[in-house]
């Protein structure tokens, strides 16, 4: 793990850290400002802390986070990173990932306000579509299409993160998810290059959305219905209480750590059942809320949290015979 201290720049500056800094740019830095120049340039956070960009505030440094004002530059850095064989990432906010303690190498790419637009496209028989950029946050499109009386993403009332992390994740709840209500997704492929998917032909399954690695989900179709906005807001209402009463409050946490199994028995049912809730592995504990929830309670690392997950699956694998697989994305460990 590096100490190294955070500090900002653009492309076209920073070719060297400020005085006194004891934390030097990484190798590649100097090739990637070069093939960065001339184009539009976002904020980039050298050695910036990952743990404030996920909801369980835990992980180490990125080598650079970046904020990318747009296309033109998400796709010229995209390119430029295959180019120099820079690994990188995208992060939405952050609300199903563990990164680790040690950080990640190469760039984490940060889609936020500026893939934020929301817009109304076509409305024929009744049926309304509507663009959505992926920084947009889940919780503005789902009040952005109550307000209008635009039906159908009211089960993602209450669940966080962004549009583009909902449609990777194929978010969902209630029986219902993403991939109900998307028509088609823009991705940049990891050459940098832009294409329009139908989701008819496109792989959604429970929890993910089928597509190759390297591919950004830039933005989704949503095809949505008229209705009453005051009986929408009242299902939403009704959503969010649900997650009130049965999910734990005010702990940073992943939301559900475990996928389902087929067949049976929730995860939540079998950690619960096999007595794992309010068990702890240094600062994470299994909450006694949920016992599908790893929650941090207020020091844990992102060691901590694997190895709570690790035994959690062991005991339930002795006891049920059954492989918890995480739904949470775990970043820089092996
Ligand atoms: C309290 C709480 C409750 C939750 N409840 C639910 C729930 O009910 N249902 C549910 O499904 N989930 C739930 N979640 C999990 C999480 O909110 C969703 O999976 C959310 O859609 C993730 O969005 P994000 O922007 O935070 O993604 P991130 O956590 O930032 O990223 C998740 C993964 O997607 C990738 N990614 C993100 N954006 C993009 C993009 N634009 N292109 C390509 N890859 C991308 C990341 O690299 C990472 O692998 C909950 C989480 C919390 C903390």
């Amino acid at each position: 793990m590096y100490e190294a201290a955070a500090y900002t720049g653009k492309w076209d500056q920073m070719m060297s850290p400020p005085g006194g800094s004891d934390s030097p740019l990484p190798a590649w830095a100097s090739a990637l400002q070069q093939a960065m120049a001339g184009h539009p340039a976002g904020d980039i956070v050298w050695h910036g802390s990952l743990a404030k960009y996920t909801t369980f505030n835990v992980g180490g440094r990125a080598e650079a986070i970046v904020f990318p004002t747009g296309r033109d530059e998400l796709s010229q850095l995209i390119r430029s990173l295959h180019g120099l064989d820079v690994p990188w990432v995208i992060l939405g906010r952050g609300s199903n990932v563990v990164i680790a303690d040690a950080g990640l190498k190469g760039v984490v790419i940060v889609l936020g306000r500026e893939f934020g637009e929301i817009e109304q496209v076509e409305d024929a028989a009744g049926s309304i579509v509507v663009r959505v950029e992926a920084g947009c946050s889940l919780a503005k499109l789902v009040s952005w299409a109550v307000e209008r009386g635009l039906a159908g993403l009211e089960f993602a009332a209450g669940i966080p993160g962004s549009v583009g992390g909902a449609i990777v994740m194929n978010a969902g709840a209630w029986q219902r998810e993403m991939k109900d209500v998307l028509l088609r997704v823009i991705i940049m492929d990891g050459q940098g290059a832009i294409s329009a998917r139908e989701v008819a032909a496109m792989h959604f399954a429970y929890r993910t959305w089928g597509e190759m690695q390297g591919a950004i989900a830039l933005e989704g179709f949503f095809r949505l219905k008229k209705d009453n906005p005051v009986l929408l807001r009242e299902m939403c209402k009704e959503y969010r209480q649900r997650r009130k009463m049965r999910q734990p409050q005010n702990m940073a946490s992943g939301g559900s750590f475990f996928k389902n199994p087929p067949g049976g028995k929730t995860a939540g049912q079998l950690i619960d059942q096999a007595g794992l809730k309010g068990c702890l592995v240094g600062g994470a504990m299994v909450s006694t809320v949920h016992a599908n929830f790893i929650v941090n309670t207020g020091s844990a690392t992102a060691r901590d949290i694997i190895d709570l997950m690790g035994m959690v699956q062991k005991v339930v694998y002795e006891k049920y015979g059954i492989a918890l697989e995480p739904e949470v994305k775990i970043l820089g460990l092996e």
